[in-house]
């Protein structure tokens, strides 16, 4: 057997694994091993990859990986679990930075061996810099959004949606130059000028990315977190194409393809259009602050115990709050003494509670709960009216029920939990402070709802208290 064809068989099985590992992501009790599966893909792939090269400059290699690994290790150690969603992020940026700069060494790399380069080649260097670039930016914007060191408000004004299509069709225009006199022969002047371009396109591509993001608000964040994980991958099967790799060229369109489907996942939780998201400048209003007001009542510890000891029926609706709080492994233990009180309980999970997709899914399954516990939105809802104790930690967005009832609300249309229509609702948070998006709350003013102000895991934890006096 040629050395060619082992590594075709190679490539296909690596990819017949991303395929599978990215199946088995798809449940919770799959997941670990779904990441396992996909890893050993990788490893399969980079190893064929790196004995196919004529000659490796070891030095280089070793130099990034150890570079990589520092990274990566102080990054697991540093980051807070809070702060994983700009960190994935600033990931995904990163990958868009790789492409960018592949597909920009692959032209020069090209020019210094041969005399002439194939348009496709040349379309597809155009592609992976545009994709590459955009990502990059992008990312950096989302990344500051949601770190806080930018406004989470769209940054608008007036012909923005203009200039952006404007910039994108004077993008689209050099990349067509780029790629058909581009493919040469060029003589010294001549490629001197298609480089003027490249980096023209370099340039452009990075503002689009900062552009097209910084109009978006921090609660469409979701949304744009997996449009730019798609993007992501698309730059990376076009530097696929670039370098003529196969496997990259299937896992980048499995990358782009899986971002897009949960960016409509993500769009759909909202109630809203990817166009919605991206052209609207949803956020930039600010909920008036005397909306909805009227009187909270708070609830002891005491008291709260009272009413879950007597239930039968429960829902847990976590939101960010939990996340920040840490109060999981709290929650998973209160879950387990209500259950052995006789009552059923259920993990309600809003598709974007928290502050990244699955962002509530994770907690929980660190702390153990059952998968078979965690529902949807959709299979709770409409039996609320027979749950007798809808308990919401740090959630305050996802179960606003002005997205339901006021028409005028910035929420309006995005599905909700509707933990109102539950017999009593208790919602755990420190104050009465909107969520993320900004809105306030009616929900706190229900003549069934009850504030049990404090810290989450305070709070869980002086109820599992009283459980086990
Ligand atoms: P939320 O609307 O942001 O509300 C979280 C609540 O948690 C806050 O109102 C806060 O109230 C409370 N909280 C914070 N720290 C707490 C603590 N230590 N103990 C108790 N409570 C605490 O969260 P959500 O309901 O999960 O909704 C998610 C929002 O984030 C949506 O608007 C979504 O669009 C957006 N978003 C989601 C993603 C994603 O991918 N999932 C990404 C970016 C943005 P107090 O300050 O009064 O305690």
């Amino acid at each position: 057997m040629s050395a060619e064809l082992v590594r075709g068989c190679l490539y296909i099985a690596a990819s017949i694994l991303f395929v599978f590992g990215l199946k088995m992501l798809a449940s919770p009790a799959t997941a670990r091993k779904g990441n396992m599966v996909s890893a050993a893909g990788m490893l399969i792939a980079i190893v064929t990859t790196l004995t196919a090269m004529a000659q490796i400059r070891w030095v280089w290699l070793v130099a990034a990986l150890g570079v990589g690994l520092v990274a990566g290790v102080a990054a697991a150690w540093l980051v807070k679990m809070t702060s994983m969603p700009q960190m994935v992020g600033l990931l995904n940026g990163f990958g868009g930075l790789a492409s960018l700069l592949v597909g920009w060494a692959e032209f020069h790399r090209q020019w210094a061996s041969e005399s002439a380069i194939a348009s496709f080649t040349m379309l597809s260097i155009f592609l992976t810099v545009l994709a590459g670039g955009v990502t990059f930016t992008g990312s950096l914007v989302a990344y500051g959004k949601l770190s806080g060191a930018l406004s989470g408000k769209p940054l608008l004004y007036k012909g923005r949606n203009i200039i952006n299509t404007g910039l994108l069709m004077v993008i689209a225009a050099l990349g067509i130059h780029f790629s058909i006199r581009g493919s040469g022969p060029l003589n010294g002047a001549e490629f001197a000028g298609v480089y003027i371009v490249l980096a023209g396109i370099i340039v452009l591509s990075l503002i689009l990315g900062i552009l097209t993001t910084i109009g978006i608000g921090g609660a469409d964040m979701p949304v744009i977190i997996c449009l730019l994980n798609s993007y992501s991958g698309l730059a990376a099967c076009a530097a696929g194409f670039v370098i003529n790799n196969n496997v990259l060229i299937v896992s980048g369109s499995l990358v782009g393809a899986s971002g897009m489907v949960l960016t409509n996942v993500m769009c759909k939780a909202m109630n809203r259009s990817l166009a919605n998201v991206l052209f609207s400048g949803f956020g930039a209003e600010t909920a008036s602050k005397d909306r909805y007001q009227g009187e909270a009542r708070p609830i002891s510890v005491d008291d709260a115990y009272l009413i879950l000891e007597a239930a039968q029926n429960v829902v847990f609706v976590p939101g960010y709050g939990m996340a920040a709080a840490q109060a999981q492994h709290a929650v998973r233990e209160l879950g387990e003494l209500l259950e052995r009180n006789g009552a059923t309980v259920r993990y309600c999970i809003h598709p974007v509670a928290g502050r990244m997709p699955g962002h509530m899914n994770v907690l929980l399954a660190e702390a153990n709960v059952p998968y078979e516990l965690l529902v949807e939105p959709d299979d709770v809802n409409p039996t609320m009216d027979i749950v007798d104790v809808a308990v919401v930690i740090g959630a305050n967005d996802v179960v606003n029920p002005a997205a339901r009832e006021d028409r005028s609300c910035p929420l309006w249309g995005m599905p909700i939990i509707d933990v109102d229509r539950a017999r009593t609702c208790i919602v755990l948070k420190r104050s009465l402070n909107p969520g993320f998006a900004g809105v306030n709350n009616p929900l706190f003013f229900k003549p069934n709802t009850r504030m049990l102000f404090g810290d989450a895991r305070a709070s869980v934890g002086a109820l599992v208290s009283e459980f086990k006096r």
